[in-house]
């Protein structure tokens, strides 16, 4: 017979860990015991979990494991205190998540897959290719991880879906991982950013919690969208809107449009026009995020000026569109998603498989 699989804990649904346990533990409280160790101490080993017996941590060990991903590499905290950490998967996979300190608050950016077959051309994950789902472990693991180096107690922390990866391309890890995330992170805590997977807007809008919604927009038609994010011959511009005007929405929540600054390409105030009739009527505010440059992008994208910026941002206030620039070095760093891994990687790009889309 060949050996029963280890399974790390981490990756057992919130609402399975009862059963999963119940022929290794003494009692069913221990599920609750262990959930704690996992969910909200985040524990790297089942050794750890020290009110469990000796004889009981060596019996779930014959099971399971229970294991976060490894740092491999950190930047230096940029003068606003935000840093990137590297992880280094089981096989070998490179995934990056981004810590920022923000006064009171606690910002974490997390990734959902190891690359990204979106193919956005705009973005260094995109250049890099597809890569495989992460596991709700490794979803999860970032924040563990991070909380255990920075001590970042829950009640500061906001998560966002906003690094390597497309979450509603992986949301059969991304829903179980976000519900172990639920009992220490509000779902309003939580903001998933997508390029407009329609069918998982939808999908996201059948759950019972939901995290915020943040759509990349990113151009003000569908013509231009279209030679920036392929995929909008799939999931056409009108169509995602529309998908958007039928989202459901609680009570005090917007959906934020992300739209990624363009120097000469998309940010003229007649853009910002353009950009307010598309959206004209949705509940959303705007996210403007200058263009991160590098050096695996194409040379023509360029960051616009401040005051190309502040002319965009005016015009669309001026058009009853509410604004957020992103300016601060953390949160360029968060949207430079996949930059890092970026770095390390090869030169060659990765071939992107059209069937994951
Ligand atoms: N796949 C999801 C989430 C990850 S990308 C999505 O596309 O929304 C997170 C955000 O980073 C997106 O809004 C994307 O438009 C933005 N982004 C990617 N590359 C960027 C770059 N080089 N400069 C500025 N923003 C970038
Ligand atoms: Fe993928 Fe988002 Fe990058 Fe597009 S912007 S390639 S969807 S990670």
């Amino acid at each position: 017979m060949s050996e029963p699989e280890i399974r790390n804990l981490h990756d057992i649904p919130a609402a399975e860990l009862p059963a999963a346990l119940a022929p290794l533990v003494d009692a069913p409280f221990r599920a609750r015991q262990v959930a704690r160790w996992l969910h909200d101490r985040g524990a790297a080993s089942i050794d750890e979990m020290t009110d469990l017996s000796l004889g009981m941590r060596e019996s779930l060990s014959t099971r399971f494991t229970a294991s976060l991903p490894g740092i491999e590499q950190r930047t230096d905290p940029a003068p606003d205190g935000s840093e990137k950490f590297l992880f280094r998967l089981a096989d070998g996979s490179k995934i990056e998540a981004v810590y920022m300190p923000m006064g009171e608050r606690t910002t974490i950016c997390l990734s959902s897959q190891a690359g990204c077959a979106v193919g956005c051309t705009f973005c260094v994950t995109g250049f890099f290719g597809a890569g495989r789902n992460l596991t709700p472990a490794e979803i999860t693991g970032q924040v563990h991880r991070i909380r255990r180096e920075r001590e970042i107690p829950w009640e500061r922390l906001n998560l966002v879906l906003m690094g390597m990866g497309e979450p509603l391309l992986n949301l059969e890890n991304v829903i179980p991982a976000l519900d172990s995330l639920y009992p220490n992170v509000a779902p309003r805590r939580i903001t998933l950013s997508t390029s407009g997977i329609i069918p998982g807007i939808e999908e996201l809008g059948r759950l019972e919690r939901r995290p915020n919604l943040a759509v990349s927009i990113n151009a003000p038609d569908g013509r231009r969208r279209e030679e920036i994010m392929p995929i909008t011959k799939k999931y056409p511009l009108p169509d995602l809107i529309e998908s958007l005007r039928r989202y459901p929405l609680e009570k005090g929540r917007e959906i934020t449009a992300e739209y990624v600054l363009l120097q000469g390409w998309n940010d003229s105030p007649r853009d910002a026009e353009t950009l307010a009739r598309l959206l004209r009527g949705l509940r959303v505010k705007v996210n403007a995020i200058p263009f991160n440059p590098d050096p695996n992008l194409p040379a023509w994208m360029k960051r616009p000026s401040d005051a190309a910026i502040d002319r965009f941002a005016a015009a669309l206030a001026e058009n009853r569109i509410p604004v957020t620039v992103r300016r601060s070095r953390g949160d360029q760093i968060a949207a430079a998603c996949g930059q890092l891994r970026g770095k390390n990687e090869s030169k060659v790009r990765g071939e992107r498989d059209p069937k994951s889309l």
